[in-house]
């Protein structure tokens, strides 16, 4: 894939509604095609759910979020006052029919189409990475980190095996790490932990909130129009579309709705009906001396990941599903924080302190994003909706979205990404 710029086409304006990781990859992936590039949000760049993420390029996970297993373990994990999954009663008469979906997606069928999907966009995300910050001078923003998914019961040994087989299926190599060899890999882990599955090559960026930063920068030094405004519509015409935001009104060529968890709103003004869920999720930030983490770490047990950043040590998790306007709950919170001194009990002491942070995944009932141009308003392009893999999938989605802009086939088969599959 070429990445420098080209002739402007003939239909060259484009408004990118959004500037989080996925509208920020999608601004500059159109600039090196020659569009002439506008890029709305309400907030600084990488304010949304882009911010405090935990930075990690989760290539291994293929499986939609929708499973049997899931499915079946979901009351367990609500009834533990400690579990990853929460439902606001407050919001419960919201996420109940999205959740009704939610298991209508978790069918065999449909959960072997999703995985081959997810897969293919799995499978070219670190390419696509790697080009984007290549071309920005930024390569050093990725960085081979290794990914070890950790247990604590010996008694799920042979679960860890299965597992490992299963990634082995999908052309995912592990190695299976006990005892010294994990000590060394990780020496503050508790001694308590049995075993884990160690992904070496695994990637993570060092810090997303920073890479959100430098994407902007290169979009702006590029020539690229940030206007800091919320859109309250847009307005598609023949081959055009209209943004409307503060009284304005904006004329584009073309315009990608990258409003992540939000997308859902901007279409409704349109008469279109996404069953789009904020499905949030809650960090907590410690000091990079609180304890030292050699790479990225994911419990099976509990459901949560840790990782190094350039603005500290970071611990994330929670499914929580309480709509785009309920303030974070004071639970999420206790659970990471429970969860993080059980896997390393030095952050039990009394002087470690943490920032707090919630955010809104965009999650769709069947786990892939939008990707797509609208089939009646040829102007409008959508890519948004990718649940707890935006930061691994912006830079691959990014290409697919400017490659219908073009209207170039795309390299990956983007059927399974279409509006009208709902
Ligand atoms: C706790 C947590 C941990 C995570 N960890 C990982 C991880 O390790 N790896 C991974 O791949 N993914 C992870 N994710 C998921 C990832 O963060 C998201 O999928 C991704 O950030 C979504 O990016 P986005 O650009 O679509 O949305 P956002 O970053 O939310 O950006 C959307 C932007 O649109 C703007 N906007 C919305 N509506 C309007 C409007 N009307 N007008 C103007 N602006 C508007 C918002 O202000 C926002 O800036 C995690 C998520 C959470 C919550």
């Amino acid at each position: 894939m070429e990445h420098h710029a080209q002739p402007g086409p003939k239909a060259n304006t484009v408004a990118v509604i959004g500037a989080g990781v996925v509208g920020l990859c999608t601004a500059l992936e159109a600039q090196r095609y020659g569009y002439q590039v506008t890029l709305f949000d309400r907030d600084t760049p990488g304010k949304g759910a882009s911010f405090g993420n935990a930075g990690y390029l989760a290539t291994e996970l293929v499986a939609p979020l929708a499973t049997p297993k899931t499915v079946a373990g979901a009351l367990p994990m609500l009834l533990n006052p400690n579990g990853p999954l929460s439902l606001p009663l407050r919001y419960l008469h919201r996420s109940l029919p999205w959740l009704a979906r939610f298991v209508k997606a978790a069918l065999p069928g449909q959960v072997a189409r999703g995985q081959q999907a997810l897969t293919q966009l799995n499978q070219q995300a670190v390419k696509a990475w790697q080009q984007c910050l290549a071309d920005i001078e930024a390569s050093e923003i990725l960085v081979q980190s290794g990914y070890l998914l950790v247990w604590e019961s010996e008694k799920r040994l042979d679960e860890a095996r299965r597992h490992a087989d299963w990634l082995r299926e999908q052309g995912i190599e592990t190695e299976l790490v006990q005892g010294e060899r994990l000590a060394m890999l990780e020496p503050e882990l508790a001694p308590v932990l049995s075993h884990a599955l160690y992904f070496e090559q695994a990637c993570q960026v060092s810090d997303p909130w920073h890479l959100c930063q430098r994407l902007a920068a290169a979009f702006q030094a590029r020539g690229g129009h940030f206007i800091q405004q919320p859109v309250e519509r847009l307005e598609p015409g023949d081959n055009s579309v209209t943004v409307h935001s503060k009284g304005e009104a904006l004329g584009f060529d073309q315009a990608v709705v990258c409003a992540g968890a939000w997308s859902a709103q901007l279409l409704q003004g349109l008469g279109i009906k996404v069953p789009l869920e904020a499905e949030r999720g809650y960090h907590l930030t410690y000091a990079a001396d609180a304890v030292q983490l050699n790479h990225t770490i994911g419990s099976a047990e509990r459901r949560m990941v840790m990782s190094a950043l350039g603005s500290g040590i970071r611990v994330v998790g929670m499914t929580e599903f309480g709509g785009l306007t309920l303030a974070p709950l004071a639970r999420g919170f206790r659970a990471l924080s429970h969860h993080a001194q059980g896997l390393f009990p030095a952050l039990s002491r009394p002087e470690v302190t943490a920032s707090q942070w919630m955010g809104h995944r965009p999650t769709l009932p069947d786990s892939l994003p939008v990707i797509d141009r609208h089939p009646q308003h040829s102007g409008l392009l959508l890519c948004f909706g990718h649940q707890h893999l935006g930061l691994t999938q912006a830079a691959v989605s990014a290409q697919l979205v400017v490659s219908l802009m073009r209207q170039q086939a795309p390299e990956i088969d983007t059927r399974p990404f279409r509006l009208d599959r709902f």
